[in-house]
């Protein structure tokens, strides 16, 4: 982890999820945590050694690569922390993450690290289409952006014309580990891609790929990739979620092996589902289990 500058007042912590920070003199906002305790300790022990101090923390969602570094920030200095609704659920009450992935008291294995982080308190509440700026002190306000779709109520931040776009879109090289990348609302995240496609920052910097000047090119990989696992989802013709699974990922080379891996492809493929349910273009029957039938 290092800090790389972007532009003036805006830095970036390069690492597994990257870490917006923005300056006003030696006063700083983060955006997002890491994914724990040891992540909020390295972040400090950067902004330590260039003379800042973090007086704002931003979480963009509730996934816990991107706020488990809050329980040692809070603990250690005096800030405030800001997140969406529905996700500040979630960062203040973990459990909810591994519980909504199991819709039921999870398997033990779901409860780890990278699904449970520990728990935050929230300070501010960002309600959709309510507050669209964040205060601090300097000559500019934090800029929220709306992205949702990766999770319901995913917000990016902007700042000196960068924005911070969390988890909007994702490189080539997580897509090829990953295969099919979660996006929980599949509608608002086409909504999202087509509203970044259309932005004109000078700079986007994504939690997980390089910041880029020109974003054209993740947003039509990420688009190309929604379009084509809707299109092996329609080209079935009566399946149940679990055989549309299998083939999905069969498709792309997947194979999930542990209940993290399988539980977070189910919820993305059930993001599909639930899309092309809801759009009338496929239909249901239950016989003892649910069928996905395509309306012909
Ligand atoms: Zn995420």
């Amino acid at each position: 982890m290092h800090l790389a500058e972007i532009s003036d007042n805006v830095f970036c912590i390069t690492g597994a999820t990257n870490i917006g920070v923005v300056r006003s003199g030696k006063e700083v906002a983060l955006i997002d945590t890491g994914i724990d305790r040891e992540s909020g300790r390295k972040i400090m022990k950067i902004l330590e050694n260039n003379g800042l101090e973090v007086k704002v923390v931003i979480n963009t969602h509730s996934h816990a690569d991107h706020f488990g570094g809050n329980s040692y920030i809070t603990k250690k200095a005096d800030v405030r922390v800001y997140a969406p609704e529905i996700e500040a659920g979630i960062i203040q009450y973990p459990y909810l993450e591994p519980f909504y992935l199991f819709s039921a008291h999870p398997v033990k294995d779901l409860m780890n690290r990278f699904l449970m982080a520990r728990p935050s308190r929230v300070d501010f509440v960002i309600s959709a289409g309510g507050q669209s700026e964040i205060e601090f002190p300097g000559t500019f306000d934090l800029k929220i952006v709306p992205l949702p779709g990766h999770s319901p109520a995913q917000i990016g931040v902007e700042a000196e014309g960068v924005l911070f776009c969390a988890d909007s879109v994702f490189s080539k090289r997580v897509m090829e580990k990953y295969g099919v990348p979660l996006f929980m609302d599949i509608g608002k995240q086409k909504e999202t891609l087509s509203f970044l496609e259309r932005s004109d920052f000078e700079m986007y910097v994504p939690c997980h790929a390089e910041p880029v000047k020109d974003i054209s090119d993740l947003v039509e990989t990420n688009l190309g990739l929604i379009l084509q696992v809707e299109k092996l989802i329609v080209s079935h013709k009566k399946a149940t979620t679990e055989e549309i699974m299998k083939n999905i990922c069969r498709e792309f080379g997947i194979k999930p092996e542990s209940f993290t891996e399988y539980s977070l492809m189910l919820s993305a493929i059930k993001a599909y589902l639930s899309y092309l349910y809801n759009s009338g273009l496929i239909s249901v029957e239950f016989d003892g289990v649910l069928h996905w039938k395509i309306r012909e």
